[in-house]
Order: C-alpha cells, then structure tokens, then sequence
C-alpha cells in the first residue's frame, strides 16, 4: 500500500475552508470511487512528487495546458523575468503585440485578438460577439462538449434529438436555458433538423472541432462541413472552442488540420504556457463590434498581462522545435499500441481514440463518436484502473473520459514503464 497519510490530511483540512476541498470540482476523486485526491508538492518534466514523497508519471497535464512539461527551463526563466520586471501593468505592453503577432501566424484567420485569462472567458466573449454581430439571441451547441461555466454553456440536452436545453447548473435560469439548442455531435440528421426548426435565430454554433470534453472524439467525415455550409445559408457564425485543441496536435488550429475556417476561435490553456489564459479572435469585421471599437464589451484587470504574454511566448517558441509533435505522435501510438495489447492479454474490454500525444481510454468496445455512447461506459472500472495506477506512480485526470496528454518532456523509457503500471493494473482489474 502507498503512504497517502499527508493527502488525506490536508484535504481534510481543505474541505474545512475550500468548498470541496477543490478549487475546481473535476479535481475530486468522487468520479473514480472517492477517497482524498492527491495533493502534489512538486512537478518537473513528466513527472509529479506527492507531499508523501510518491513520484507518478504525469498524464493529467493540468488539463492540457502543460504540453511541454512540467518547469520547462524556458518557460521558467521567461516567467523569471516577467516578475523581475513588475507582474502586472495596467497599461498596454509590447509582448501582447509580439504574441498577438506569434499567435496570428500560426492560426490562419485571425484577423484580431484580444487576450483575456480563462478559456470560460474567452468563449463567453465569442457568444457576445456573435450575438452583437448578428443581432440574434439563440445558440446552438454539442452535448457533452464543455464551453467553460458562464451561464448559457452550462446546459444540457433536453429529451430528444433536437431541443432547446435546460440548465445543467443551479442558478442558471430556465429562460437562459432556453435559448440554447443543444444536439448530439457527428449526427447530420439531427443537425438539419434543429437547423431547419433554429438556423435563422442562432447567432453562434460552437464546435469543439475535435472533441476534448468527452474523450479525443473526431469529426466523422463531411460532418463539420455539413455544419458550416448550413450555417454560412442561415447567417449563424461558427465559433470553434480552441481551448483545448489549438497547439496540441501540431503548430496552429485543429481547424487548418480540418481544411475549415471558423468566424471566430476561441483559444486557452496551452497558448499560457501554464499561466492564466484566453484569448478570442476573428476576422477584422466581426471584431471590430468589440469595445473600445464597437458597441459589444468587454475587459480584464489582468487581461495580457506581460506574465502570461512572455509565459505563452516562450512555450510557443518551445513548441517551434522541429520535430516535437511527430515525437509526440511517436510516443502517443506506442502507448496506445501498448495498452491495447495488455488490456487484449488481461481480457478487458476497451477502445482507445487517439490524436497525436492525446488519447483516450474508454471501457468498452464500442467506437466513441458522441456523448452518450462516452457517458455508457464502464465509469465503475475506470475508478479501479484509475486507483491501481495511481498505486503503479501513474497519474492520470479522474474523469472516464478525460484525455491523457503526453508532453514533450515524456521519454521513450517514461511510455514503457507507463506499460508496465498499465499492465499490473489489467492484471488486478477483472
Ligand atoms: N473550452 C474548452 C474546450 C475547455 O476544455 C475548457 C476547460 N476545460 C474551457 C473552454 C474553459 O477553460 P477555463 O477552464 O480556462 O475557463
């Protein structure tokens, strides 16, 4: 048994003074059979140390953000500096030019940014945007796929194949609610279907372009352009959630990857290099409705602030190194190869989708290609291979299907040695 004496004693005393014990409600362990989470003192590379001394190879990459590892020493020093320097300004800096300048060239499109310090931010602002640009009200969104906690993505499908949702949260209204339309994702025919009853009131539809929020799940092929081309004949923009897509598979969108080009992106987590970030942009026309230019407003106190401006700089000049995410690929199809031949071995029933260094291990046999069929897998079986693993130093999201981001500072002998926990815990499994 592994010592997790000092966890469970300060996430009781957590729970004392944060609600939860968590400051965001994912980091609990209720999901894979409860218990106190992990409380981790020290991170470097791939890999994190427990405040009871227990290392893990690290999987959960905060969620994403973290593509280059832990402590990277360039990104260090470049969030060194920045304190050096004062950490918050108030007033405009040159590396917000110099990072609006890197982010553009990588992303066709994007005309303009603005810089603000959540991915829940950054989309909220994009639906503001697209409302104020169309004067509509309605949008359209996927089940399963998450937009942050502003109020109108905070809700669910109704029954049915098309309907206007309901709220997924106490305290957003039902009349919020309603004016969003939410519909399973891959599913032409549902998709005509609200479009024909919805397409002339909605000001947005908001595509996560390659799903991240219920497992790594692909567009099927001619679904996305089917999305744009009925929304370009009913006048509703098409905003692609970038947060956890954009910079994870290669240098840039999933939207270039995918041939498409959104009305507006919204992008987070890996462009802050680990700091507080969002950031939203568009074509000249549509962002120009954004205040101090037009009519449609929004601020930060923190907005681009030079921490986060010179943190996201220096991880995307890491992420220029040539070859990085084909050695990501590289890694991410030995670890799928690798787990789908201990599960074969232990009998275990799984399917594993993968992009690049993101993958996702479901409990069943069944191909992933919407919310459901990810929400009908075995959620009881992932908490015990989550635990035996954790047990095995293997730290991965305690979410069914959470993606596991491999970094560029996962080795070779790191992927073999994650096999080996994997396969000990198969073992231990049925
Ligand atoms: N959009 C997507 C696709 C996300 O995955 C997330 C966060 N997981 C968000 C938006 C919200 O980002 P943040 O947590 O930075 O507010």
């Amino acid at each position: 048994e592994m010592e997790r004496s000092n966890s469970e004693t300060i996430y009781a005393e957590a729970c004392e003074h944060i609600v939860g014990g968590v400051n965001s409600p994912s980091r609990g362990y209720k999901a894979v059979g409860g218990g106190a989470p992990t409380v981790m003192e020290r991170a470097e590379g791939p890999y994190f140390w427990d405040v009871d001394g227990n290392k893990y190879i690290d999987y959960l990459g905060a969620y994403g953000p973290i593509i280059t590892g832990h402590a990277h020493p360039h990104i260090t020093a470049a969030v060194t500096k920045a304190a050096e320097n004062g950490l918050l300004y108030g007033t405009p800096t040159k590396h917000e030019v110099k990072f609006a300048k890197m982010i553009k060239e990588a992303i066709p499109g994007l005309d303009k940014v603005r810089f603000v310090n959540s991915g829940t931010e950054a989309v909220m602002t994009t639906i503001r945007v697209s409302r104020a640009f169309t004067g509509r009200t309605k949008i359209m969104k996927f089940a399963g796929c998450y937009h942050g906690h502003s109020d109108l993505v905070l809700v669910a499908a109704g029954s049915g194949p098309a309907t206007l949702g309901t709220p997924d949260s106490a305290g957003v209204p039902k009349t919020i609610a309603e004016e969003v339309i939410t519909i399973p994702f891959n599913n032409p025919d549902a998709f005509k279907t609200a479009m024909d009853k919805w397409g002339d009131e909605i000001a947005c539809i908001l595509v996560e372009p390659i799903v991240g929020n219920f497992g790594i799940v692909e567009p099927q092929e001619g679904f996305l352009p089917l999305v744009h081309e009925l929304a370009k004949e009913k006048g509703a923009l098409i905003v692609y959630d970038e947060v956890i897509t954009a910079f994870r598979f290669h240098y840039g969108s999933a939207a270039e990857l995918l041939g498409l080009e959104p009305d507006l992106m919204a992008l987070g987590k890996i462009i802050g290099g680990g700091l507080p970030i969002g950031a939203y942009g568009g074509r000249s026309e549509i962002m120009d409705t954004v205040a101090p230019l037009g009519p449609a407003y929004q601020a930060g106190t923190m907005a681009g602030n030079p921490a986060s401006m010179l943190s996201g700089i220096a991880c995307l000049e890491v992420l220029q190194t040539p070859g990085l995410y084909a050695e990501l690929d590289r890694l991410g199809a030995m670890l799928e190869e690798g787990i789908l031949q201990s599960a074969k071995k232990h009998h275990v029933p799984i399917t594993i989708n993968r992009k690049c260094g993101a993958l996702t291990v479901f409990f069943t046999e069944e191909t992933i290609v919407d919310y459901d069929q990810a929400e009908a897998t075995d959620g009881e079986r992932f908490g015990k291979f989550f635990k035996l693993l954790l047990k095995n130093g293997v730290n991965l999201a305690p979410s069914k299907y959470e993606a596991w981001f491999i970094t560029s500072a996962h080795t070779e002998k790191d992927i073999q040695d994650t096999l080996v926990a994997v396969d000990l815990a198969f073992a231990e499994l049925l």
